[in-house]
């Protein structure tokens, strides 16, 4: 294949440990996030050129646990100029793996393009004995290249698996396996330069999604529901002026009686309350172990606390306040 006829991929570097960098190439833990330019890591992956032609632009160099609503707005507007670029075939963004799996969901719902846009990380530094970044930005901008990858939303191409931004979130603090889809399982696969599907995304996102980024960041926040648990928590932030709570709850939502009645009072102030679970994977049913109907609140559905804080914030952003339409929202989402 002649290189001039490969699909024109963009890749947008904002940080990471996929582009950390150790003293020592058999440290995988004490490493500096985000300290290794674009050019860098394309320059690692010779590979590439046999895939696409490569546009590249750092767009930050951070640590993403310090990912920030500004970040998130440039980042989705970048994506979306590109994409209404006619050379652009697709885009892969290059991330840490802490806050991955919210910047996807944010992107999943506010980019308006069919095209690919793919995320990728990384477990080990770019410095380390067998790096993962390499391979998984191969294999990240291979996805982005295919057509298969069209109209899916925002994917995350990682080891070798290619998840839906809806519903994959990190599950290991150390191992190169590090993300899954509870219950749902991978999109797909992507190996050897070979992408194969093997189902579809059926919730609504990019084009099809309300919901745009914009100035407003609505305070949304997240609470946790424990043994011995009380109502400080949500006194605190109905006091500094919060619009959306998110209670990570016990099990199916469940939420100590302490807590629940701090939840109630801010319900009557006016902030919307939702439903999720610390349990890692399984539903929030409406009206299970907690009746949403006398709290006023929303249940979350399969979408962990920190997806269903970005999608409460997109919600109230867009106006959407009042708990049965919020509820409707989460379903269709
Ligand atoms: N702290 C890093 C980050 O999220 C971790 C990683 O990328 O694996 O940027």
């Amino acid at each position: 294949m002649t290189t001039d006829i490969l699909p024109r991929i963009a890749v947008l570097a904002t940080g990471g440990t996929i582009a950390g960098r150790a003293g020592d190439a058999s440290m995988t833990a004490g490493y500096k996030a985000g300290v290794v330019g674009v050019n860098d890591l394309l320059d690692a992956v010779p590979a590439l050129g046999n895939v696409a032609r490569i546009h590249a632009e750092q767009i930050a160099s951070v640590d993403s646990k310090d990912m920030s609503h500004a970040l998130w707005t440039t980042l989705a507007q970048r994506i979306d100029a590109l994409a209404a670029q006619d050379d652009i075939a697709g885009i892969v963004v290059t991330h840490g793996t802490d806050t991955l799996e919210e910047t996807a969901y944010l992107l999943h719902l506010t980019v308006k393009t069919a095209k690919p846009v793919v995320l990728t990380a990384a477990m080990r530094p770019s410095s380390a004995l067998s790096a993962d970044g390499p391979l998984n930005l191969l294999n990240a901008v291979t996805v982005a290249a295919c057509a298969q990858a069209k109209g899916q939303g925002v994917l995350v191409a990682f080891n070798n698996q290619i998840h839906s931004a809806r519903d994959v979130t990190k599950t290991s603090t150390y191992a190169v396996d590090a993300f899954r889809s509870p219950e749902v399982g991978v999109l797909g696969f992507v190996q050897d330069g070979r992408v194969e599907f093997q189902r579809a995304v059926t919730k609504a996102h990019t084009l099809a999604s309300e919901f745009a980024v914009g100035a407003q960041w609505p305070m949304v926040e997240i609470v946790t529901s424990y043994a011995g648990v009380s109502r400080m928590a949500v006194d605190a932030l109905v006091a500094a002026g919060v619009k959306g709570i998110v209670v990570a709850g016990t099990g199916n939502g469940s939420i100590h009686a302490s807590m629940t009645q701090g939840l109630v009072d801010a319900v009557k102030a006016g902030v919307a309350v939702v439903r999720a679970s610390r349990v890692g994977s399984g539903h929030v049913m409406r009206n299970g172990a907690a009746s949403d109907d006398a709290l006023g609140s929303v249940s979350a559905g399969t979408l962990n606390p920190y997806k269903a804080r970005v999608l409460l914030m997109l919600a109230l952003a867009a106006g959407v306040e009042e708990a049965g339409a919020l509820q409707r929202v989460f379903e269709r989402y």
